[in-house]
């Protein structure tokens, strides 16, 4: 037999020389699942190739290829949704049957016409008050916008605005009917422009971007999230993962504004590149306790320092419900945990 030809199917116990089977969930810090030197070769003394290891990076979480969704979105969206149409279903059936009427029956009874007239509204502020990013207005923005559509493989370019944001660092994206737009506020865009940090503005124009190419923005999908603000612990969580499945198509469109835009969100316009982006996503792993826990499960968004940790991490995931730890042996950096300040050098003596 030659040494390439393949080799007669075997019974028993799955052989795996090469070690891939356990790359797939070997824990951190366990020995290299690669291939070492001895392993590689059909016969002694063959030429053994370069002891590469193999990507482990999960698909969508580098700056290549589609940006993923978060892992628990959609099985939480599945768990939203179930609870929403049963409460939904329960509340037309008091309304029908029981006769029976109160504020909370009243709102989930209109909801389909609620968030119909909440989008119609929100759409027609920015188109009566928005500055509209155009070709001849804010091309830089318009560009980005433009670009990460191509990005994430759609179809139709949304509308952008620029709104005031009164010293707000926000951004948003939503729609009406089929038209989808994304809102940036004045304070947050002022970080673009060739001066600034563009980076950090393609990072966020690619995150409201791909809040719209995950269909986060659809009438549908908001109209079968309408429980969430009553559904204090999965809602919020559910919200989470959306925001990093946005954080995902804002890495892959311009992944080198992640820590400028970062920043921007943690110390504002003017601070935002003295922001020292590993020191922050460090302490995503230091600081512990149930409030830290309490304040994460009740953010809308992932708390900075988780968020920082799983934009630097892209081996995985962000953390969704518990601290992100470090890999096993890692010493973090820019932390200085026990760190002692050096001792004064002898003054001259005269
Ligand atoms: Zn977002």
């Amino acid at each position: 037999m030659q040494p390439h030809e393949p080799q007669p199917h075997r019974t028993g116990p799955h052989v795996d020389p090469y070690g891939w089977a356990q790359a797939q969930d070997a824990p951190y810090g366990s020995p290299p699942p690669y291939p070492t030197p001895q392993q590689y070769g059909p016969y002694p003394g063959a030429p053994v190739p370069p002891n590469v290891p193999p990507t482990q990076q999960p698909r969508g979480l580098s700056p290549f290829g589609m940006p993923a969704r978060h892992s628990w979105e959609i099985p939480m969206l599945i768990v939203v949704v179930l609870l929403t149409v049963l409460a939904y279903a329960f509340a037309l059936l008091l309304l029908i049957l029981g006769n029976f009427f109160n504020q909370y029956v009243l709102i989930l009874v209109s909801a389909p016409l609620l968030i119909w007239l909440g989008r119609g509204m929100l759409y027609s502020t920015q188109r009566v008050n928005g500055v509209k990013m155009s070709p001849t207005q804010f091309p830089e923005g318009y560009q980005m916008v433009v670009e990460a559509a191509a990005r994430f493989g759609m179809t139709k370019v949304p509308d952008a605005y620029v709104v005031l944001g009164n010293g707000q660092i926000n951004a948003f994206a939503s729609g009406h009917g089929f038209r989808r737009f994304v809102a940036v506020y004045s304070d947050l865009f002022e970080i673009g422009g060739a001066a600034r940090e563009p980076d950090a503005l393609a990072f966020i124009i690619g995150h409201e971007v791909g809040h719209i190419a995950a269909g986060h923005a659809s009438y549908w999908r908001q109209l079968g999230m309408f429980l969430v603000p009553f559904l204090p612990l999965i809602g919020n969580s559910l919200i989470r993962a959306q925001e990093y499945t946005a954080d995902n198509h804002g890495y892959c469109n311009r992944h080198t504004g992640a820590p400028a835009a970062m920043g921007t969100l943690a110390a504002g316009k003017y601070l935002n590149t003295l922001v020292g982006f590993d020191e922050m996503a460090d302490r995503a792993a230091l600081e512990k306790g149930f409030f830290v826990w309490v304040v994460n499960a009740m953010s809308s968004h992932p708390v900075l320092t988780w968020r920082m940790w799983a934009l630097r991490d892209r081996s995985r995931h962000g953390k969704l419900w518990l601290r992100p730890s470090p890999p096993s042996g890692a010493v973090p950096t820019g932390y200085p945990t026990g760190y002692q300040a050096p001792a004064l050098p002898p003054k001259p003596v005269p």
